[in-house]
């Protein structure tokens, strides 16, 4: 088991595969992109499977696969189908924007991977493509119906964007009345790429559920377990759920139970703080498995408590973009 030195138990990773991505968020990345890697920076298919076997050895049971678009990966299926021989691998999960998921949708099944959060700041084309820089608006919402036809447990991430999407916020709810879909609104975060900085935000998690209310009052919260980040909520007679991340203003701290490596190999233990270590450079290095499993121990034995605690190594500046994060 990987527990960390403030007595939390890791075994949730979040990896990203590429840092590469189709859209051009304008919140994760400036519209000209940022320095993509060049392809041997990035871990290859085998090393990312052995990776993830050493880690899962080590107690991780949940991988959630991420990027950059993960699907702008060619070989993304041959790690997906790696992954899902991992006897104690419980849970494998996606996060895309869901550009390119329609071809693959048949074989994820047969794999037996049903949880893909897709991310959608938006439910008007206008407002989308202002907010993506790409016209892919039909091409998400076809995917999306097809993996909610298909029975995929399927969330839709929507980060709320002053000045941008908050005419989105009431109409997308109407996705989780009519489906069986939650919609999760989540808080900005300082990950842009260096385009903008900020201290504070305008909508933080009180600020928008305080938006909901005024269409739909009768809301009630749903039990949630320790780890999940997420705040969350039912309206009588509606077939989905909402709820709120508070990612920003991190209230989920006490309980983090995650691990990411980004699309270099770097591995973060806070995602507000700065990377502990390379697991490309130690995995191409003479290193052993055995050194391996000890660099990560070590490093989850020096977690920051906080979100909060960790931003003090950025000095308030987060030059980083969520596309090499993976969010
Ligand atoms: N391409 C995939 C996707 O669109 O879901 C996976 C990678 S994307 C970087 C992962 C998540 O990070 C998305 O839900 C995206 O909205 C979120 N994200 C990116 N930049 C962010 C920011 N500045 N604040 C909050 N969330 C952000």
């Amino acid at each position: 088991m990987l527990i960390d030195n403030h007595n939390r138990r890791i075994n949730y990773l979040r990896l990203a595969v590429t840092d590469r991505c189709n859209l051009r968020c304008n919140y994760c990345m400036p519209s000209e992109g940022i320095n993509f890697l060049q392809s041997d920076k990035l871990f290859t298919i085998d090393e990312l499977s052995s990776l993830s076997r050493i880690l899962v050895d080590q107690g991780i049971d949940k991988i959630r696969i991420t990027g950059g678009e993960p699907f702008v990966r060619k070989d993304l299926m041959r790690l997906l189908r790696f992954l899902s021989s991992l006897e104690k691998l419980n849970d494998i999960s996606i996060t895309t924007n869901a550009t390119l998921i329609g071809p693959y949708i048949d074989e994820l099944k047969v794999l037996g991977i049903r949880n893909i959060n897709v991310s959608l700041d938006a439910i008007n084309k206008d407002t989308f493509e202002r907010i993506t820089r790409r016209d892919q608006y039909e091409t998400v919402f076809g995917n999306l119906k097809l993996l909610i036809d298909e029975d995929f447990n399927v969330r839709i991430n929507f980060i709320v964007l002053d000045n941008q999407n908050i005419q989105d916020i009431l109409p997308i709810m109407e996705l989780q009345k009519y489906y069986p879909v939650s919609v999760r609104f989540l808080e900005e975060m300082p990950f842009n790429g260096g385009s903008r900085h900020f201290q504070d935000i305008h909508w933080n998690y009180k600020r928008i559920l305080s938006h909901i209310p005024d269409h739909y009052p009768d809301y009630v919260k749903l039990p949630a377990p320790p780890t999940s980040t997420s705040i969350n909520y039912k309206i009588n007679g509606h077939k989905g759920t909402f709820g709120l991340i508070p990612s920003f203003s991190r209230t989920f701290c006490g309980s983090c139970n995650r691990l990411r490596i980004s699309a270099s190999g770097d591995l973060i233990t806070c995602l507000y703080g700065k990377p502990v270590l390379n697991l490309r450079e130690l995995f191409r290095g003479n290193n052993g498995e055995e050194e391996v499993r000890e660099a990560i121990l070590s490093a989850i034995g020096q977690r920051a408590k906080t979100g909060f605690e960790a931003q003090n190594q950025y000095h308030g500046v987060f030059q980083t973009s969520m596309t090499s994060i993976g969010g």
